[in-house]
């Protein structure tokens, strides 16, 4: 290969560099942008009735708003303006599906690709505020495996195809410490307690288009072994994603937490039919039946509430259950369970009616259970 075919290539990594840089302060430029009197940046208040719709845009795999926004316009904020004109459209013509979450545009959904336009002098980008891009924020990135590629639980995007629908999500197939697993044929250990930390926290709840999802205010966090790792947020699988000795429980909850050097730990808590929990009533009393930002209630929430009493608990090296599937995720199940009532689990389900992956082997992995409470 000579040096006149090797200059391209550098030209192409030399400007994908730019635009990951570029994305990486997304963001923040965003907030930046309406803090203070710093110059607004362009964008464009175009909506369905300059007809500006001309050039409808198909998703393909690996897109992002901004992605678009930057190759329609040159400019990566004027996604808000795609958002607004489709959505706008959508009101009329069906073949645009309303775009409620930017974070979960799907493969083949139709946009309005609006003609840019200069926003007038002294105008203030309002919009911004208003559609943020979730998966180039902090929140975004916490909120692992709802990246921008469509995936699903069943059909062409169901568990068995995550692995292809996005490189990112390559250890769906290829990783070999993946999650769930049956809990069975466990090591007998005696293993330290977790310690749990957790405060009552305001309820900052979305339906992230997969589950329902609690974010938890900053200060409650547990410790095992000695280490630290902060609540970030609980959500919800029916029927439950582990199962003991092959049999499923009717749903479980994740506790996700996060430790300052990165590393992820999951405490789950299986739940069996029952009489209602009255812990779960305020959050089951504000499920947001479409997929949306957060929205934060007045009402508190104790995770503590749903941990019970019994310390014992299976321990394994896994996964993240959704893609991109991460592996590095430390599990702690809890071996007793909580209770749900039917009406609840019908509740969620009617929402989400499959939300558990299927069992993944365990390979050369241990899997421990505490043998002392
Ligand atoms: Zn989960």
């Amino acid at each position: 290969m000579n040096i006149l075919s090797r200059n391209p290539l550098s030209t192409t990594i030399a400007a994908l560099s730019l635009s990951a840089t570029i994305l990486g302060i997304h963001a923040n430029q965003a907030t930046a942008s309406l803090g203070g009197n710093a110059t607004p940046p362009p964008t464009t208040i175009a909506n369905s009735a300059d007809g500006l719709c001309a050039t409808p845009y198909t998703i393909k795999k690996g897109d992002t708003l901004s992605l678009i926004a930057k190759r329609n316009s040159g400019n990566i904020f004027d996604y808000v303006n795609i958002v607004r004109v489709t959505n706008d459209v959508a009101k009329s013509d069906k073949r645009f599906a309303p775009i409620n979450n930017i974070n979960v545009i799907r493969v083949g959904q139709m946009l309005c690709l609006a003609k840019a336009k200069a926003t007038p002098a002294g105008a203030i980008p309002t919009q911004i505020t208003v559609v943020m891009d979730d998966a180039h924020t902090p929140q975004g990135a916490a909120n692992a495996g709802h990246g921008p590629a469509h995936w699903a639980y069943n059909g062409d995007a169901g568990p068995a195809k995550w692995g292809d629908l996005s490189s990112e999500f390559a250890a769906c197939k290829t990783g070999q410490e993946q999650s769930p697993i049956d809990l069975s044929k466990a090591n007998l250990r005696d293993i330290s307690n977790i310690s749990f930390n957790y405060q009552p926290s305001k309820i900052n709840i979305l339906n992230n288009g997969h589950t329902i999802q609690v974010n938890y205010d900053e200060g409650s966090y547990i410790v095992v072994d000695g280490k630290r790792y902060d609540l970030l947020q609980y959500h919800f699988h029916a029927p439950s994603e582990h199962s003991v000795n092959g049999k499923l429980a009717d749903a479980e909850v994740h506790f996700v937490h996060k430790a300052a050097d990165g590393t992820l730990a999951v405490v789950g808590v299986l739940l069996v039919q029952g009489p209602d929990n009255a812990s779960l009533k305020t959050v089951w009393d504000n499920l947001p039946t479409t997929q949306g930002p957060v929205k934060t209630l007045t009402a508190t929430t104790n995770a503590k509430e749903l941990i019970p009493p019994s310390q014992t608990t299976y321990r394994y090296n896994g996964s993240l259950t959704t893609p991109p599937c991460s592996e590095g995720v430390k599990w702690h199940v809890m071996t007793q369970s909580m209770q749900i009532s039917a009406a609840q689990i019908k509740a969620f389900t009617n929402l989400f009616p499959v939300s558990n992956r299927p069992i993944q082997p365990l390979f050369s992995r241990t899997l421990d259970l505490d043998s002392t409470p």
